[in-house]
């Protein structure tokens, strides 16, 4: 039985519409131990028969049989097998992967097949040492003259210890000497090792050295001769003998496949001979990621800072309870924007009842009690959206009469003692205020304690009951205050009842009726936390109209502003995911048609599709990894200068780094460069691989 027969092969190259005929009634048999050489004009078909015999190209008519095997007959994963075993490919252009080493160009065969990482070394090196490359073995493709590179494709050829040698123009690219040594190599691969070389060549000479000369043209068999006679030498197989006695690959029982750690290899191999473009899509995918550590760091400060912010501001006996905006079924109000929401005297009694009914039922001996004496409810009224309340003041150098526009409150219950800056503070009562400490840069005073005494102009609009009502009085700074993270910002306190008597007072002088002003908050001292929880959990559920603790305002005031703002990065985190999501497909997608020759090579030497999909779904990995790290780190880096800055800037940072984000970011990045990856890594999957080998 012959090695090779091929029988009445005919093949056709579609174009458009019309077919061409390549190959017309190919009739060859072929022998172990023959160099046969194929001639023939350029187009005539040679390469185009050699693909057939390779297993590159299953688009025939008739029967190419292997040791009686018809390839036809071979599944996908019989014929990968093929190539890899049976078939050794060397090619005019030598199709060395220019991002592997000499050694890693010579294993690529039986990294495919998951040879162990010793074995296969071990292996590529004797059969490198026997072609005279021992020296070279750390270089790469570019660092060896065409005559070394064909060596190391022969090499390649060889280390699946095939049957079979398919050498496509092996010296059209090498000068005459170069060519010698060579041809010498091939026919002593014939002759010593019993193969069957079967080679193009358009040279004579060339040819004279072979057993065999195959001549085609126009697709058609016009010689075929044998020159000498070849011996069948198989006992003495001297260049590889070694392997031999070495488990040999295709003896293996269980069939072995490219590793994913040899497939990380090989992308880290190449995404490194390409390290420029791959940090900057690393850096550019990382810029979401970025962005998302950042949004959500943002998220976590301001709400564990508004907890604090509550906790430093709320007394645990005190229940605050203001108007929340909404109305009682939690539809938001039309606001005039200019006072808060102010309680009317029915309105603070209803509530007050229904307080106290609610405690009943909750067999709490506590009650509010709204009058006289022992009176538990007081009032606040906070000014912050219209900032009405101005100061007028001269610096300390006497140069500057300036004018301060002030968030003006009055005085809440629970703000003792413990919350005045310096020794001489005392809380402000009628002519007095009480000022965060942002004033004493703006008056420029040496210390602090200086500008407690001083008298400054206080002017404030109020906008009350549709007319405006002025009041303008001379008092006297009793205080610095602690708004501990608010201490940038320009606070005043005034006391409730003294504002209530200077509106009264404005009234009285412009002849409108005397009403004084309405409270926007009702404090209720209770007597235990208990009790202002029971109070607390009632205002919240069954009065969406109101809020009732301190938190609740504060994360209410925050919750819209925070909303608008995490909506608009989740927005610009999202189509900067998307963004660089297509960045990686675009340059994985570039890099697929790149190595669209490297694809055609691996494919030559039997990786199967799904070995080509690994390799560029690892690449993808990692370059998902890679973008994680980069983002990760550029994150904490920015969110560390972030905190320094705005402690400096504010005195606090709103910025908490979670460890999850961090999960959540590389997660995400491993995910979306993965997903990106699908794409490209399935078309170089389905890339052909005769095509592949042509594409320049
Ligand atoms: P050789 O190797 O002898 O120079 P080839 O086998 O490469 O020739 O090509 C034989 C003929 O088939 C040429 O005319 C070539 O143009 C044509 N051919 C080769 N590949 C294709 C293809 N993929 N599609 C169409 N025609 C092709
Ligand atoms: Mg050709």
């Amino acid at each position: 039985m012959a090695e090779l027969e091929i029988k009445n092969v005919n093949k056709n190259y579609t174009l458009g519409k019309t077919k061409f005929k390549a190959l017309e009634n190919i009739n060859l048999s072929f022998e172990k131990g023959e160099l046969v050489s194929i001639m023939g004009e350029s187009g005539s078909g040679k390469s185009t028969l050699m693909n057939l015999i390779g297993g590159l190209d299953s688009d025939y008519e008739g029967n190419i049989s292997i040791d009686g095997k018809d390839l036809k007959s071979f599944k996908d994963k019989q014929l990968d097998d093929y190539r890899k075993k049976k078939i050794g490919f060397v090619f005019q252009s030598f199709n060395l992967i220019p991002h592997l080493s000499i050694l890693d160009n010579v294993t690529i065969a039986l990294t495919l097949s998951n040879v162990k990482e010793s074995e296969k070394n071990k292996r590529a090196i004797e059969i490198l040492t026997k072609l005279g490359l021992k020296e070279h073995i750390k270089k790469k493709p570019t660092q060896l003259s065409g005559g070394q590179k064909q060596r190391v494709a022969i090499a390649r050829a060889l280390i699946n210890n095939p049957d079979i040698i398919l050498a496509d123009e092996p010296t059209g690219a090498l000068d005459s000497e170069t060519t010698n040594q060579i041809l010498n190599l091939l026919k002593e691969i014939a002759d010593d090792e019993g193969k069957l070389v079967i080679m193009v060549t358009h040279s004579e000479k060339v040819a004279s050295i072979s057993s065999r000369v195959v001549e085609i043209s126009d697709g058609k068999i016009v010689r075929d001769e044998k020159i000498k006679n070849y011996q069948k030498k198989k006992t003495s197989r001297q260049l590889i003998d070694t392997i031999n006695s070495n488990n040999e690959p295709s003896s293996s029982k269980k069939e072995k496949h490219l590793s994913f750690i040899s497939a990380l290899k090989l992308s880290f191999h190449n995404m490194w001979a390409s390290k420029v473009k791959n940090i900057l899509m690393a850096i550019g995918v990382s810029i979401s990621l970025i962005a998302l550590i950042i949004m959500l760091s943002f998220g976590s400060g301001l709400t564990g800072y508004i907890d604090d912010l509550a906790k430093d501001y709320s007394d645990p006996t005190i229940a605050t309870i203001s108007k929340s905006g909404k109305d009682r079924d939690g539809n938001k109000l039309e606001n005039n924007g200019l006072l808060p929401n102010m309680f009317e005297q029915e309105e603070i009694t209803k509530i007050v009842n229904e307080l106290n009914n609610h405690l009943e039922i909750n067999n709490n001996n506590y009650r509010v009690i709204e009058n006289g004496e022992e009176s538990n409810l007081s009032y606040g009224f906070i000014m912050v959206t219209m900032g009405a309340g101005t100061i007028n003041f001269t610096t300390q150098d006497g140069k500057n009469e300036t004018s301060m526009i002030m968030t003006t409150y009055t005085t809440p219950p629970y703000y003792d003692e413990s919350k005045l800056l310096t020794e001489n503070s005392k809380i402000c009562a009628d002519d007095e205020i009480m000022l965060s400490s942002a004033i004493v840069k703006l008056m420029n005073l040496e210390k602090p304690e200086d500008a407690i005494g001083k008298k400054v102009n206080l002017k404030i609009s109020l906008n009350y009951n549709n007319s405006i009502i002025p009041i303008d009085k001379e008092v006297t700074i009793s205080g610095l205050v602690d708004v501990s993270v608010f201490s940038s910002m320009l606070i005043m306190y005034v006391d409730y009842n003294y504002l209530d008597n200077c509106v009264k007072q404005a009234q009285e002088e412009k002849g409108q009726t005397v009403t004084g002003i309405r409270p926007s908050h009702l404090y209720i001292k209770t007597d235990s936390k208990e009790t202002t929880d029971l109070i607390n959990n009632y205002i919240s559920k069954n009065r969406k109209d109101l809020t009732g603790s301190v938190e609740e305002e504060l994360a209410s005031m925050f919750s819209e502003m925070m909303s608008t703002f995490s909506i608009a990065l989740a927005v610009i985190g999202g189509i900067s995911l998307f963004v660089a999501m297509i960045m990686i497909l675009v340059v994985l997608y570039m890099s697929v048609s790149e190595r669209t020759r490297e694809i055609g090579v691996l494919k030559s030497i039997g990786a199967r599709k799904k070995d080509i999909k690994l390799i560029f779904s690892t690449e993808s990995l990692l370059v998902g990894i890679i973008s994680a790290v980069v983002g990760i780190t550029l994150s904490l880096i920015i969110c560390g200068v972030l905190t320094i800055m705005f402690n400096s800037l504010i005195g606090f940072a709103p910025i908490a780094i979670q460890w999850y984000y961090i999960l959540l970011a590389l997660g995400l990045s491993v995910v979306i460069s993965v997903l990106a990856g699908l794409y490209p890594a399935s078309k170089a999957a389905k890339l052909d691989p005769v095509e592949s080998l042509r594409h320049e």
